[in-house]
């Protein structure tokens, strides 16, 4: 896929997320649409799908550590045709396999995610099997940025650099916003690249909107040295309705605002340059 045609997929992949989130009045929408270019950049990029839809034991592995961006994942999942994009209507409905955070009963999902600070820790034994078996596989872990105030992500950053993964890449959806405000006031994260490359870390930062910047950032590969990559993105991405405004971690859109959010996203859509 060229980046043209990344950029109207994200687009049409936020109005997937929209829909979910206002038909089934739960989700995070914020959150989802600061990392849907993330997204988008690994499973119709980077990442071979027909190895993950197939199991293959050699496959690349993807953790979304900032599991409550859940709806993300699963509208690219139903996309690539894990499991149908009818069921996405049943995000968060009782007995449905789409709840508000991933689990393992879902095709593609490899571990269930939600406990910020997890992830990592997740990413790294996967490396390390992998390698110990001397599998060519990569294993990206997609983490928030309020979640580096989580004790366990530096603990994870210690280990994955003295065991010199250089199948892992971390991902930083660095959208400055948490649940209850802006990273610097709740938990100062500070300079993310200057830290990561302290504790021995390939740092790099990009646009994370941008997929001539993101796609050459995530296939950095460095001998001996996992790579971290800091992704600025803009919360609710898409819409001005939602852009960079802390509550929509969790809003719900009122009627209006679907529609405006709905027209926004197209709007969006149709300007990629043909
Ligand atoms: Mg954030």
């Amino acid at each position: 896929m060229n980046i043209r045609k990344l950029e109207k997929k994200a687009g049409q992949l936020r109005l997937d997320v929209l829909d979910m989130v206002f038909n089934s009045k739960a989700g995070h929408i914020g959150g989802s649409f600061s990392g849907m270019d993330i997204l988008v950049a690994l499973y119709y990029y980077l990442m071979d799908v027909g190895k993950i839809l197939r199991s293959d034991p050699d496959r690349d592995r993807f953790v979304l550590s900032k599991g409550h961006c859940a709806e993300a994942l699963y509208a690219v999942l139903a996309d690539q045709g894990f499991f149908t994009k009818d069921e996405l209507r049943t995000f968060t409905h009782f007995g449905t396999r789409l709840a508000e955070h991933p689990t393992r009963d879902i095709p593609g999902i490899e571990i269930a995610t939600g406990a910020l600070g997890h992830g990592l820790s997740v990413g790294i034994g996967m490396a390390l099997f992998l390698r110990a078996d001397r599998v060519p596989a990569h294993v990206y872990v997609l983490m928030g940025d309020g979640e580096q105030a989580e004790g366990s992500v530096w603990e994870a950053a210690m280990a994955a650099a003295k065991f010199g993964l250089a199948n892992l890449t971390a991902i930083i959806d660095r959208n400055r916003l948490q649940i209850s405000g802006c990273t610097e006031d709740v938990m100062p994260v500070g300079n993310l690249e200057e830290k990561y490359r302290a504790f021995g870390w390939q740092a790099l930062v990009c646009d994370g909107h941008d997929f001539s910047q993101l796609i050459p950032a995530l296939a950095t590969r460095v001998p001996d040295r996992p790579v971290v990559v800091i992704a600025e993105t803009i919360k609710g991405r898409g819409s001005k309705v939602m852009e960079n405004i802390a509550e929509w971690h969790h809003q719900i859109p009122t009627a209006t605002e679907y529609q405006t959010i709905k027209a926004d996203l197209e709007k969006m859509i149709q300007e990629v340059s043909p």
